[in-house]
């Protein structure tokens, strides 16, 4: 049988549906795996995506025509029959499930297999081929639970709170924020979120997720920010948005942080180990549970990741793709 996805110039093509994944080229029919930039571009005829997914594109990308499906239900497109599962990497991103002719494959887009209190849990789908990201494809990326990085946030925001300084973390507007946002002691002083986070913010929280109370900066008095813990896009530095903080204590939130030197080149206090994407282990455990015979990794990590899959036994290959590194970018560390 002939593979159901090839890549194009335009993006991940499934060849009998007559559809692209994530394409990075403008395309009539377009599914999208979840609302990054990378993944999630302008210029498509017709999107679908995982329902909780909708909103976050129409924010991203202003009037486009979007169907949302909901996790596990299903269309039939040209013979091919299509559903979207769980990624658990942000609110809304799906692995995108394809069925035709009897074979089955799954495109992952970006996940992530703990899981947290901002989206849906990853959920392993069984298939032939397993087309997967490999962002932190090494063996060295392992991730500490996230409720001890959580406690260890925390602790800083208290440290500093007590010592009358303003703690500024630094982090993905989309997604990262959120998920900290989560995690937060909400009772050690007030939250407040760059202008960037807060449409991110509402969206998540008018699909249900429990985040604690934030506020603008204007909204509270400058004694009060002394005990304040901002959220802020990384874009963010050195601005003069941030200088208004004063004496401030800084981090920065990313699986990049793991890396020797990425703190101290990134110019802050503390680095924070958080990352969306799952780690060499969670990547094994995915690949391991799809139960597929054929894996396709389309980016990060890419030639490591194939050696070590073909050196277990399994057919592994490489797309070559567009998808850039969101959390590599945002860390300055490309
Ligand atoms: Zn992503
Ligand atoms: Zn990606």
């Amino acid at each position: 049988m002939p593979d159901m996805v090839v890549v194009r110039k335009e993006g991940l093509y499934c060849v009998p549906g007559d559809f692209y994944i994530d394409p990075w080229q403008p395309v009539t029919r377009a599914v999208i795996t979840h609302g990054h930039g990378d993944h999630a571009r302008r210029g498509h005829g017709h999107y679908l995506c995982a329902a909780p997914g909708a909103g976050i594109l129409r924010t991203r990308l202003g009037d486009i025509t979007v169907q949302g499906l909901a996790y596990g239900e299903h269309v039939v497109h040209q013979g091919v029959r299509i559903s979207l599962h769980p990624a658990g990497h942000v609110l809304g991103s799906a692995q995108v499930r394809m069925e035709y002719g009897g074979e089955v494959w799954v495109a992952s887009g970006d996940y992530k297999v703990e899981p947290d209190a901002t989206c849906a849990p990853f959920e392993p789908v069984r298939c032939d081929c397993f087309i997967t990201e490999s962002t932190f494809g090494l063996p060295i990326y392992r991730w500490q639970p996230q409720a001890q990085v959580f406690d260890e946030i925390n602790a800083w925001w208290r440290r500093n709170a007590a010592e009358g300084r303003c703690s500024v973390l630094l982090c993905y507007a989309f997604g990262k924020a959120q998920r900290i946002l989560s995690g937060l002691a909400a009772g050690i002083g007030p939250i407040v979120c760059h202008g960037a986070l807060e449409p991110l913010n509402r969206i998540y929280r008018e699909a249900g997720v429990a985040l604690p109370a934030t506020v603008m900066v204007g909204d509270i008095d400058k004694a009060a920010l002394r005990q304040a813990l901002v959220l802020a896009p990384p874009s963010a530095a050195g601005s003069p948005w941030i200088r208004r903080f004063g004496e401030f204590s800084d981090a920065f939130a990313s699986g990049w942080m793991q890396l020797r030197g990425a703190r101290r080149r990134r110019g802050v206090d503390r680095g924070f180990v958080l990352s969306d994407h799952a780690d060499w282990p969670g990547l094994l455990q995915a690949i391991g549970a799809s139960g597929a015979q054929r894996v396709i990794v389309t980016h990060g990590s890419i030639p490591v990741m194939v050696r070590w899959l073909c050196q277990n036994g399994l057919d592994a290959k490489a797309f070559d793709t567009e998808f850039g590194d969101d959390e590599a970018a945002e860390a300055g560390d490309a």
